[in-house]
């Protein structure tokens, strides 16, 4: 006669736990696959933005030179300068995804009237949904970028600052409002010679672009570290060359962030 296995109490009760913790398992792998994934998807999106810091200052550098802002850094650059003063935003992975409604906040809790966004490089990121919660609220909004990802977000102001390592796209030479070269060597002039006549033959198709007409202006940078060297060079030539202008990194004279 056939004996018919009768699973003892142990053995079920073994299997249910087999079935629960495979349970418990596929719950575990699931939620793991899908929280990257939904982070990853707000940050494609512009609804979460790795933010490194902001912070209500004195604009150092540039045509605002001297003027309050509210600055906010994104995380993440692969342009790679040797002298960056900010190397710590290149890995965006240090910084955990920010709700853009909070960075917001931060910026009406101060008394500020504009927004820099800078970074690292915030073209790295699609800005349109940032740029337009900004705007709401009445802020004006300049952008500091090196122009080597694509444009995202509407701008008051736009300061290109083009790194040979990662030159701009096309698209930010009839956008520029102001063009800041950084002096480390003489060759850098005739880099900023280069992107400056790029500006100015794009010029035409400002108004157009743009909405409005005004002229770009013009920067040279003497970088920080090399200050002695290139400053005596940065003043010779700007003398000999008057459309451009020098910016100085004020901020770093005034001990301010
Ligand atoms: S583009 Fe700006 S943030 Fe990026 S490496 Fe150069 S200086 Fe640093």
């Amino acid at each position: 006669m056939q004996k018919f296995h009768i699973p003892s109490y142990s053995q079920s009760h073994f299997g249910t736990q087999h079935i629960l913790i495979s349970l418990l398992f596929l719950i575990f792998v699931s939620i793991s696959l899908m929280a990257p994934f939904s982070t990853y998807t707000l940050l494609e999106d512009g609804r979460l933005l790795p933010l490194v810091e902001s912070f209500y200052t004195i604009q150092g550098e540039g045509f605002h030179t001297g003027e309050a802002a509210f600055f906010i850094r994104l995380g993440g650059c692969d342009v790679g300068c040797s002298w960056c003063d900010a190397k710590e935003t290149w890995n965006p992975q240090l910084f955990p995804p920010v709700p853009i409604e909070r960075i917001v906040e931060g910026a009406l809790e101060c008394q500020a009237k504009s927004v820099v966004i800078t970074g690292g490089e915030p073209m790295n990121y699609p800005l349109d949904r940032l740029c337009a919660a900004l705007k709401e609220n009445g802020l004006k909004i300049f952008l500091e970028t090196s122009g080597s990802a694509p444009l995202s977000g509407t701008f008051d102001w736009i300061c290109l600052s083009p790194k040979r390592n990662a030159p701009p796209r096309e698209e930010f030479f009839p956008l520029a409002d102001e063009l800041k070269v950084i002096i480390e060597e003489h060759t850098d002039f005739i880099w900023a010679e280069e992107n400056k006549e790029k500006i100015i033959a794009a010029s035409k198709q400002r108004a157009s672009v743009r909405g409005w007409a005004e002229p770009c202006y013009f920067f040279l940078q003497p970088e920080w570290s090399r200050m002695k060297v290139v400053m005596p060079q940065v003043i010779e030539y700007v003398k000999g060359n008057p459309t451009w202008c020098i910016s100085l990194q004020s901020h770093k004279f005034m001990n301010i962030p």
